[in-house]
């Protein structure tokens, strides 16, 4: 199988007029954790909101030969391409072994979910291992905590057998500890799957990115590493400049 996974090509999401997506190129590889970033409104979520199929788009997503333009969002599910968003979506008052369990599930019958398994299957059990929550199998995930909500959310992925992930700020409002976990987390799942994060945190970025693409006001501006990135003088004047200019405030006062 190739590593190109997703291929996007001139996609545009046009709202009344505003072009919050302009004609964006994107390509996601197998095997790499790719970093979206850009300010606040530089068209970033609805990029992977076109990708999934909530919004409408004019241009061409690929995953695997396959075009996905006009794909119901269930189809685009189906076909390997998950998501996560803001705040998790999990069911608050069953456990984290019966939210992986239904994830997994989402293809059988619904009489089948219903009856009472007495053991989880193995690839279930194997993905609460790999997001960390072994040890909570039987907590209800609305008293988990925020950042453990978001590994089960990304594990409700895996077990729904996604191949390409798009993680909408998967850190955000989580301690540093919780980052560096859902960093090694996210390189763990690219090893065989093509990983996208959307994220502001520059730290982060420069952390665990294998490559990055940096948009404004919904076109690229810069795509490569993230030395590369951070070196281009269109993304420092764009995005890192307030961010520069405050470390060299600061390192003058210091
Ligand atoms: P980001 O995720 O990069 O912060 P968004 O993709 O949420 O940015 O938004 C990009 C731009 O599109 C913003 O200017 C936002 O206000 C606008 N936008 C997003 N969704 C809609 C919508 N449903 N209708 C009109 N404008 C929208
Ligand atoms: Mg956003």
């Amino acid at each position: 199988m190739s590593t190109n996974a997703l291929t996007c090509t001139a996609v545009s999401v046009d709202f009344d007029g505003f072009k919050a997506v302009n004609g964006v190129d994107l390509t996601l590889e197998r095997g790499e954790v790719h970093f979206l970033i850009g300010p606040n409104g530089a068209g970033k979520t609805t990029l992977v909101d076109a990708i999934t199929g909530l919004t409408k788009y004019a241009g061409s997503v690929v995953k695997d030969g396959v075009e996905l333009r006009g794909r119901k969002v269930h189809h685009i599910a189906r076909r390997g391409i998950g998501r996560t968003f803001q705040t998790a979506q999990v069911f608050e008052q069953l456990t984290v072994a019966q939210n992986l369990d239904i994830a997994a599930g989402a293809a059988r019958p619904a009489l089948s979910l219903l009856r009472r398994r007495t053991a989880l299957p193995e690839h279930v059990v194997a993905v609460m291992d790999q997001i960390g929550l072994a040890r909570h199998a039987q907590t209800p995930a609305g008293i988990l905590a925020h950042g453990q909500k978001q590994w089960l959310e990304i594990g409700m992925l895996l077990v729904g057998d996604a191949d390409v992930l798009l993680l909408d700020e998967p850190i955000a409002g989580m301690g540093q500890a919780e980052r560096d976990t859902t960093g090694r987390l996210l390189h763990d799942i690219a090893q065989t799957r093509a990983v996208a994060v959307v994220e502001h945190d520059m730290d982060f970025m420069r952390a665990f990115a294998s490559r990055v693409t940096v948009l404004h006001a919904g076109a690229v501006l810069a795509t490569g590493s993230v030395d590369e990135v951070t070196n281009d003088p269109r993304v420092q004047e764009v995005y890192l400049g307030a961010a520069h200019e405050q470390e060299t405030a600061d390192a003058a006062t210091a």
